[in-house]
């Protein structure tokens, strides 16, 4: 604990994936619930801040956002740089966003070192009834990259803070 202080640990996590898969929606429906929150912006880079309590530990997240570069795969090294854990976001109305999962995964394997950091994989939109990636086809992908997934909706609030409160746990196991 850190007497004096609202939080006991800083964490830095970062959304990535397509373009239009719900990455700005679903950290504004996790930050946005609680009076917490902070909103900065600048140049390129945007992050929310939340602090959640997992376990005794008060972590306190600072989760950063694209600034629509993910567009252009042109997200820079910094983006990256001190990541805690990352969220890696795919459509479940959008087969093409689910199959690139495997590059975006790549890309934090190239920018965070191979021993890495905590990756959740989170198919959001599960709400819509254009479903088209299924449960089963995540259930077994995350099973091959031995990754966590997770199905959401932001517009329906549905497994957001499970998803940031699973990454946390992998965050402080390995602390
Ligand atoms: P980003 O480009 O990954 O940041 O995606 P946005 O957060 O901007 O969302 C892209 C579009 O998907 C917007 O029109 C959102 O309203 C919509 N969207 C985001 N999350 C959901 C969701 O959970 N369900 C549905 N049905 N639509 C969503
Ligand atoms: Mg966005």
């Amino acid at each position: 604990t850190n007497p004096g202080k609202d939080y006991d640990i800083l964490c830095k996590i970062v959304v990535i994936g397509d373009s239009g898969v719900g990455k700005t929606s679903l950290l504004q429906r996790f930050a946005e619930q609680h009076f917490s929150d902070t909103h900065i912006t600048t140049i390129g880079v945007d992050f929310k801040l939340r602090t959640i309590q997992v376990g005794n530990v008060r972590v306190k997240l600072q989760v950063w956002d694209t600034a629509g570069q993910e567009k252009f795969r042109v997200i820079t090294k910094t983006y990256y740089r001190n990541a805690a854990g990352i969220i890696v976001a795919y459509d479940v109305t959008n087969g093409e966003s689910f199959a690139n999962t495997k590059r975006w995964i790549e890309e934090v394997k190239n920018n965070c070192g191979d021993d890495g950091v905590p990756i959740v994989l989170v198919g959001n939109k599960c709400d819509s009834e254009n479903k088209c990636v299924t449960y089963n086809d995540q259930e077994e992908y995350a099973k091959l990259m031995k990754l966590k997934f997770f199905e959401t909706s932001a517009k329906e609030n549905i497994n957001v803070d499970e998803v940031f409160v699973e990454l946390t746990k992998l965050i402080l196991d390995r602390q």
